[in-house]
């Protein structure tokens, strides 16, 4: 028993002579990084301890655009570390003699999609002052990088039909800055007993104080027009006043009965280039008008019959009011209107909503 016990003790003592020898100081491990010896330090090491101790820098592949090639996300493909073959984490453990190997990660190219672009029907002018026969718009496959928007390729898909205008014995009714509590459900009687659809530019916030009239307006199958919230001076506002009056109309009318307007109409016909492009970019037809009624002067219902059937011609679009005053001449007028227009030849059309 005593001699085995004595030859117990010297295996032990030679066992950590051994330890001491191997791992002197706080060395743990060995490993080989890119095929390169590293000594590593720690009780636990990791992947990630190799790779830094042997300053291998892991280096992303980056997203490109599908055209252009510039960079969309710089790390997008993060560099592959795998251990003795097998990838692996940064936080995976090594272990003495493992082979750990880094591989930069890949630059790509972003995915495109298919999306189809429809256009303007060629022809149609960017300011409408008389009905037009809008045609039909041109049709377009563009390929686009999903990422950047970038434009790979375009496809004609169908060709367009120019629009042309009206030339028939045809014109088009609108009545401008209403709902109006008194004068619209009047013009809209006169315009039912004279089987008459007319266009309504309607105000955002006239909209929202009397939403049963413009609702009524389209069930009636009258033309939705966009006349800005607040009758808006369009040339004097900054892109964001642009996009409150113009598009914040859109909204409220769209939320009264899912009917989105397409066709705007600017408050005193002032328009600008900034103006034009924000109603076309939110989905309408700009169009003023070439007779003028004079309405908003108050003329005298005879005097304002006189004056749209003094300039009427086909394809006009008049200009007339059903609210933002007292517009009792208005009223008093609209059926001889009607009737005279009627007794010349003429029907009445709404600028037919853009396809
Ligand atoms: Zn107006």
């Amino acid at each position: 028993m005593r001699v085995r016990s004595g030859l117990v003790a010297v295996v032990a003592v030679s066992a950590v002579v051994s330890l001491n020898l191997s791992a002197p100081a706080n060395t743990a491990t060995a490993v080989e990084v890119g095929g390169k010896p590293v000594p590593i330090v720690g009780p636990s090491p990791t992947a990630g301890d190799a790779i830094a101790s042997a300053n291998v820098t892991l280096t992303p592949g980056a997203l490109r655009a599908a055209v252009s090639g510039r960079v969309l996300v710089p790390d997008a493909n993060p560099a592959v570390i795998t251990v003795n073959g097998h990838p692996v984490g940064l936080d995976t453990p090594v272990h003495r003699n493992d082979r750990v190997e880094v591989t930069p990660g890949t630059d790509s190219v972003e995915p495109v999609d298919e999306r189809r672009v429809v256009g303007t029907a060629p022809g149609l002018p960017r300011v409408e002052t008389s009905l037009w026969n809008p045609g039909r718009p041109r049709v377009d496959t563009q390929t686009v990088g999903r990422v950047s928007g970038e434009v790979v390729s375009t496809a004609l898909t169908e060709v367009g039909v120019p629009a042309r205008p009206e030339t028939g014995r045809v014109v088009a009714l609108t009545f401008d800055d209403g709902p109006d509590p008194k004068f619209t459900p009047a013009v809209m009687a006169i315009l039912a007993e004279e089987g008459v659809k007319a266009t309504f530019c309607v105000l955002g916030s006239a909209a929202r104080r009397h939403p049963d009239m413009a609702r009524a307006q389209i069930a009636a199958g009258h033309a939705r027009c966009n006349h800005t919230v607040d009758h808006a001076h369009l040339p004097r506002l900054s892109p964001e006043g642009l996009t409150k009056q113009i598009n914040g109309a859109s909204d409220i009318l769209t939320e009264l009965d899912g009917t989105p307007p397409t066709i705007f109409r600017p408050p005193y016909g002032e328009l600008s280039p900034q103006a034009i492009a924000a109603a076309q970019r939110a989905g309408m037809r700009v169009l003023t008008w070439n007779v003028d009624s004079d309405d908003y002067r108050k003329l005298a219902a005879d005097k304002l019959l006189a004056k749209v059937m003094s300039a009427v011609k086909p394809g006009g679009v008049i200009l007339l009011h059903d609210g933002g005053g007292d517009r009792t001449e208005t009223v008093a007028a609209l059926r001889p209107l009607i009737r005279a227009l009627k007794a010349q030849g003429y029907t009445f059309a709404t600028p037919t909503p853009a396809p």
